[in-house]
């Protein structure tokens, strides 16, 4: 099967009938770098660069953090990279950035939040990724956005590091491609606020179903109680593409479900045309979307989506469509 897959690295992803799919593979270490051509991935979806931090004794210092970044742009050799701000807390722990104990640590003081509070750490980690980009594209994304007006707060503190480099001289990267992942619940109902203020969006499949079904994605003992192929978070992940249509604004998907060729399939079905995935689901996840109708998988998923028949899951219809096509 992997030599199967192999064969595949060069394959443009397109579907049967025709639509280029994006395909692009999730990382946050160096090492993960060379499968960017060993897999064929279109570029890095998701690059967690709190990986850096959580590998480190000690927090890196800004030119740590800005010549980390350079060597992953040298390496991806012209593919683009989004890099995502610093997304600790909640499972993510870095021992020196302890905070207090929390009861809910999702739910916590993390990622964006803790970044906003900390407006040296975000602004140090903003100047490293402008600085290691200089000349080139930067694309960059926040995680666990809660409220459009925290991407504005970071707007305006990216803002100032802007005019802090070029008062001093520095060579800013040509382009600026600026995202926000969609992973709590709240931004549902601010999706047209959202799709306005970034140039992209990503979801984070991960916690927004952990938010939305109120099931901790670490928790075995729940962890499988409700099905991402299930009708409400379908629905959900349905109603992000429709705005994103009528905002002209991209998204894409890099959360685990883009990993797995059934969870694929459905959202290509759903009409995601772009996904992020570990590295080694790019050739099965190809695999699957080369022999794919999207339309007709798109037709049965909108009956399948609309219809409450009761004793049928969306999965075993997507099941049998897999088996069928
Ligand atoms: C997610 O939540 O789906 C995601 C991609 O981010 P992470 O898994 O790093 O939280
Ligand atoms: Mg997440």
């Amino acid at each position: 099967r992997q030599e199967q897959f192999r064969a595949l690295r060069d394959v443009e992803p397109v579907t049967k009938d025709g639509h280029r799919i994006k395909l692009q593979m999730n990382a946050g270490l160096l090492v993960d770098l060379p499968q960017l051509s060993d897999s064929g991935a279109d570029g890095i979806g998701l690059f967690r660069t709190e990986l850096q931090f959580m590998i480190s004794s000690t927090m890196p210092k800004g030119e740590e953090q800005e010549s980390f970044y350079r060597s992953v742009l040298k390496q991806a050799a012209g593919r683009p990279v989004t890099f995502r701000t610093l997304d600790i807390g909640g499972d993510k722990v870095v021992s020196y950035f302890r905070s207090q104990e929390e009861e809910n640590p999702a739910l916590g003081w993390r990622a964006i939040r803790l970044s906003l509070d900390r407006p040296g750490l975000l602004r140090t980690q903003l100047r490293a990724l402008l600085k290691a980009a200089s000349g080139a594209e930067l694309k960059m994304m926040l995680p666990m956005v809660t409220e459009v007006a925290e991407i504005r707060a970071v707007r305006e503190l990216m803002q100032k590091e802007v005019q802090h480099l070029s008062k001093f001289g520095h060579q800013l990267p040509k382009k600026l491609q600026f995202g926000a992942m969609l992973e709590v619940p709240s931004l549902m109902w601010q999706l047209d606020e959202l799709m306005e203020e970034v140039d992209f969006v990503s979801v984070g499949s991960n916690d927004l179903f952990q938010f939305s079904m109120a099931v901790d994605r670490g928790n075995a003992r729940v962890a499988d109680r409700f099905d991402v192929l299930g009708r409400p978070f379908l629905r959900i992940l349905r109603d992000i593409v429709r705005a994103s249509e009528r905002n002209n604004t991209p998204v894409t998907l890099c959360g685990e479900m883009a990993s797995k060729p059934l969870s694929a399939m459905a959202l290509l079905g759903i009409g995601f045309r772009s996904i992020s995935m570990s590295p080694t689901s790019i050739g099965p996840v190809k695999a699957m979307l080369l022999g794919l109708d999207v339309s007709q998988l798109s037709d049965v998923l909108t009956a399948a989506l609309d219809d409450n028949t009761p004793g049928v899951s969306v999965r075993e219809i997507l099941v049998r469509f897999a088996a069928e096509n």
